[in-house]
């Protein structure tokens, strides 16, 4: 039995239950999620112990929080030995959670971690949607001071990439939509940049949010850090994210890892800003985080201030990123090192 049976399935897990029974057992999974059956508490309890083992095959292996309690990483574990990891979050009035999309990652993007290890395996969407699950049980039970106690924003930031296992995304998002009740717009997906995936995407109902993984202006520095560049290049990049804007509405995020020495030029700053102004596109800076595994470098506050200013300054609108985790490795590009060590 997969994690989190899909709600449309549910009824084939209880067939001889009525069917406000299965409502119920949908809202325990879905809508206010708990994370044993023992909490159920309008089941019977006959019917909570036939439930408890079969719906939760992944288990969480281990918990760290770091940010003096606002931000929680986990590490689950799936029964074939599969491990992923997703990071919460928790700001004044809002939540995010980063969430993982597979088991390590083919895109091999030289200053991750994830990307170092390789690709082990899809995660089905009920194991995708598990980490909302999860985080929203853990936030009723453990409220963060000042954030809301629910996830509000989710990020296809962790392990993975996205738009590699498309069906599975796209049906962990439809039931945070549709059946979590969450918005699209709250959703982001993360990309190194499938365009075909982009156009699958901008032709679904709900507008989630699309961020690209940018990193460089030109192909020649791309494809040194995102091996995927040599597959679909920067040109062919930016025309999807127009035809994802043109069908959405929804102005496009640039992401930018910004390395010492390597993309934190005044020449790749203004090339920047120019590819932002004529996609009208966001642009995120986010110092790399430290790995043992990539040889670049964070750069100093100093130079990622003027980074971020020198954008700024040809007109695109650059913000930098709060890095929330270095000291749990749970920022961006770390997740599984310490895990795998
Ligand atoms: S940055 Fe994202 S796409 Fe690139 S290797 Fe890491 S997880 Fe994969």
């Amino acid at each position: 039995m997969p994690y989190l049976v899909a709600p449309e399935a549910l009824e084939e897990l209880l067939p001889d239950q009525p069917r406000y029974r299965v409502e119920q057992l949908r809202q325990w999974l879905y809508r206010h999620p708990v994370l044993t059956t023992a909490e159920m508490t309008n089941l019977p309890k006959s019917l909570r112990a036939e439930l408890a083992g079969r719906l939760w095959p992944m288990q969480v292996e281990a918990q760290q929080t770091g940010d003096g309690g606002r931000t929680v990483k986990w590490l689950f574990r799936a029964p074939d030995g599969a491990a992923v990891e997703a990071v919460l979050m928790g700001y004044p009035r809002r939540t995010t959670l980063c969430i993982s999309s597979q088991a390590g990652c083919a895109m091999r993007c030289t200053f991750c971690a994830t990307g170092q290890f390789g690709f082990e395996r899809h995660l089905a969407p009920g194991e995708i949607f598990a980490q909302v699950a999860y985080a929203n049980a853990h936030l009723r039970a453990h409220p963060m001071p000042d954030s809301p106690a629910r996830v509000g924003n989710v990020v296809f930031m962790g392990m993975g990439e996205p738009l590699a296992n498309y069906d599975s995304v796209r049906e962990a998002i439809r039931r945070m939509i549709e059946v979590a009740g969450m918005s699209g717009r709250s959703i982001t997906v993360s990309t190194v940049g499938i365009t075909p995936g982009i156009d699958r995407l901008a032709a679904e109902p709900w507008p989630v949010t699309l961020a690209l993984s940018l990193h460089a202006a030109d192909d020649h520095l791309r494809e040194q850090l995102v091996p995927q560049n040599r597959r679909y290049p920067i040109d062919d990049l930016l025309a999807a994210a127009q035809r994802f804007q043109r069908g959405h509405g929804r102005r496009v995020t640039l992401e930018w890892t910004l390395m010492a020495d390597v993309n934190d030029s005044a020449d790749q700053a203004r090339s920047l800003a120019a590819i932002a102004l004529e996609l009208g596109a966001h642009v995120n800076v986010i110092p790399m985080n430290p790995t043992p595994l990539a040889p670049q470098q964070r750069p100093s506050p100093e130079r990622t201030r003027r980074f971020v200013d020198e954008v700024n300054r040809h007109g695109a609108t650059c913000t930098l990123r709060d890095t929330r985790g270095t000291e749990i490795d749970a920022a961006c590009g770390q997740l599984r090192v310490r895990a795998a060590t």
